[in-house]
């Protein structure tokens, strides 16, 4: 079923849209806008009717650099209109809606045999960010999920779903309590911290800026030093 269009996108909005693209390109345009996150941008071209550009409702409000990369990309894709276009949309991430998650993935787990996970992260939220992070936290399955980009191979923080995600490796009376809470802290900061697109729109999160706060821990130096250890002797649980 598709999702529908927030309601500032008007019909209004979308014509407008369209005759833009239209007097940029110089030929009638079969404008479709969506909000779907899996079709951001497609182009079709069928013999003898007018190309179909389906977008994200996101491009309506790009202006006119926009606008005009979408007309350039409609007549022949350019590594220039590619450029905008991809770096447009790698800002505007956060304006896709993510799936929704299936009931079983929606199913968070944060008492553990060892750690309480929501106790830590509490008093992690209240010693370090004023309380004001929003996060959920879980115990992870101990397998790689594909969108969830993993960092310290602990833990991982979804930007759809505000869900932290730390490795049931850790959830052992071998780990010390203070390590976990330097785990959560960690991704705990991917939620404060933006991530940054360098010069070709390649989106990175461990920005300078990440770093500087990470080393700010009172334990930064000995969960890095716990953590080669913890590497070294053991091999993670698949
Ligand atoms: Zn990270």
């Amino acid at each position: 079923m598709p999702r529908s269009l927030p309601p500032s996108v008007t019909p209004d909005a979308i014509a407008q849209f369209r005759r833009e693209i239209e007097i940029l390109l110089g030929q009638k345009v079969d404008l479709r806008v969506n909000n779907n996150s899996s079709s951001v941008l497609q182009v079709r071209h069928p013999r003898g009717k007018s190309s179909i550009l389906s977008v994200h409702h996101m491009f309506l409000r790009g202006g006119n650099e926009i606008t005009r990369a979408l007309a350039q990309y409609l007549r022949r894709p350019t590594p220039t209109a590619n450029r905008t276009l991809r770096q447009y949309i790698n800002a505007h991430t956060h304006e896709l809606t993510p799936r929704a998650a299936s009931p079983q993935k929606l199913r968070l787990r944060a008492r553990g045999r060892t750690h309480d996970l929501h106790t830590l992260a509490e008093a992690i939220n209240q010693q370090f960010f004023g309380g004001r992070v929003q996060i959920k936290v879980t115990w992870g399955r101990g397998t790689v999920r594909k969108g969830h980009r993993r960092h310290m191979i602990f833990g991982s923080y979804s930007h759809s779903t505000h869900l932290i995600r730390i490795h049931p490796a850790l959830d052992d009376p071998s780990v010390p309590e203070w390590f976990v809470k330097f785990v959560l802290y960690h991704e705990m900061l991917h939620a404060v911290i933006d991530p940054e697109h360098d010069a070709d729109g390649r989106r990175y999160v461990h920005t300078r800026e990440f770093r500087n706060r990470e080393r700010e821990h009172p334990d930064y130096a000995r969960a890095k030093v716990w953590e080669k250890a913890f590497m070294m002797g053991q091999v993670l649980p698949g």
